[in-house]
């Protein structure tokens, strides 16, 4: 009895989980198209839409005429019913934003934090203040917020306290998931900040309808988040693609992780700005700022001159990183993203193709489009929230919290059907 119990349980969740995603994605639709897309019963599709709707987590959207019968009702998820916050840890900053349910952006803040104090106290500190101060500029209560997922730099361990190695930022085992916890009083889930950005391109971005990509944070640091039919590839211990600390060149230059020849030591934004410093013969300044020195890079770049130089080497580096990826994991779309990668990517596009296509394969990089990201630098706050957002589709609200001590089933299977165009096109 017991086992049937939890049978017919475990059904109705499936089933109100199935039915809430298709409303998520592809959302305002009626009963019956619910029904034809779900291969779910027109009398199951309407018990657990009459119980969505009670609980306040569906909502009627207007009616539709339909040919000679009689006007349908649509149903869309409610996106006031809560919200979800998203957090991108950096190198200079800790962003925080607030989105509703249809991942609407409804408010942000940033909270400038010193590039030589990472200390993890310092960074929940600026979680729980970036967080107050969005929650006050939209008029949010924490009891409307369902959770933060929190994207940062380095190795994240999916289960458990989600413990973070970031040896960027000299963390070692550091269970960053219980701190912000205790902080702010709300669950939480964090995962690595390529693989949330990753998240956000393949749901509403340069990643949508396709199902083998990998998207390449191109920042401070370097990492990849690997898609295969659809999922998120993890590996043994949760950090596979950090392609950033992959060798491009044997016995190269000295990498923050301790090894040498990495990728970050070649493209991340400060190695690139350290290879200026020694082929320009200028040392480079404490204060520098990281963003305006590669834009002024980029216009005074015209040429044979030094600047086209680094930029030229910058390319090959990256589409030889690329070319890697192709080989390895042959992807159909490869998506640079990451605020060095939007900055220098629409110039070194072309030079980054063509360096990639003279190290790859010919078979799969035949198969292959390698495209800018459409998302900015929210990308990785939006994927972030989005880890919220998928926890409450697949298991309801009342599952994310009790989710706040229990392992974070983040990043499962990513529903990325050819009908994400409804979401997408809320974004703001
Ligand atoms: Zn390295």
């Amino acid at each position: 009895m017991s086992t049937n119990r939890a049978t017919i349980r475990d059904l109705r969740r499936r089933n109100r989980s199935t039915l809430l995603r298709r409303l998520f994605f592809s959302g305002p639709l009626g009963r019956q198209d619910l029904a034809r897309l779900t291969g779910l019963s027109s009398a199951t599709v309407t018990n657990v839409m009459a119980a969505l709707i009670a609980e306040g987590v569906v909502v009627e959207a207007g009616v539709e005429e339909s040919d000679g019968g009689r006007p349908r009702v649509l149903l869309r998820v409610n996106g006031n019913h809560r919200l979800v916050a998203g957090v991108d840890v950096g190198e200079t900053r800790v962003r925080v934003e607030l989105f509703d349910l249809a991942m609407r952006k409804r408010a942000g803040s940033e909270i400038a934090i010193h590039p030589a104090h990472h200390e993890p106290g310092v960074i929940v500190e600026a979680i729980a203040k970036g967080l107050g101060r969005a929650m006050s500029d939209c008029s949010a209560e924490a009891d409307s917020i369902l959770g933060i997922g929190v994207g940062v730099p380095g190795v994240v361990e999916s289960f458990g306290e989600q413990v973070v190695h970031a040896p960027g930022f000299g963390w070692s085992h550091v269970p960053l998931g219980g701190m912000i916890g205790s902080a702010t009083g709300l669950p939480v889930l964090v995962d690595n900040g390529a693989k949330t950005m990753g998240q956000a391109e393949m749901w509403f971005g340069a990643g949508r309808g396709v199902r083998h990509a990998a998207i390449v944070l191109l920042g401070t640091g370097v990492g990849a988040a690997i898609f295969t039919d659809g999922a998120i590839y993890r590996g043994a211990t949760s950090s596979a693609g950090e392609l950033g600390h992959t060798s491009v060149v044997v016995g190269g230059r000295h990498c923050r992780c301790g090894a040498n020849g990495c990728l970050e030591a070649y493209v991340g934004a400060g190695a690139i700005l350290e290879r200026w410093a020694q082929m320009s013969g200028q040392p480079r300044r404490p204060d520098e700022d990281e963003e305006a020195t590669l834009k002024a890079l980029l216009t005074g770049a015209d040429g044979d001159g030094p600047a086209s130089k680094l930029l030229d080497e910058t390319a090959l580096y990256i589409g030889v990183g690329i070319a890697n990826l192709v080989n390895l994991f042959n992807p159909e779309r490869i998506v640079i993203g990451g605020w060095v990668g939007l900055l220098l990517g629409p110039a070194l596009l072309p030079r980054i193709r063509d360096a990639a296509a003279a190290q790859a394969l010919n078979y799969p990089f035949g198969r292959v489009s390698i495209e800018l990201g459409r998302l900015g630098s929210d990308a990785v706050a939006l994927g972030a929230a989005t880890l919220v957002a998928e926890q409450f589709l697949t298991h309801g609200d009342a599952a994310v919290r009790r989710r706040e001590s229990q392992p974070a089933a983040v990043g499962g299977p990513v529903s990325n059907s050819p009908t994400l165009e409804t979401a997408a096109t809320r974004l703001t």
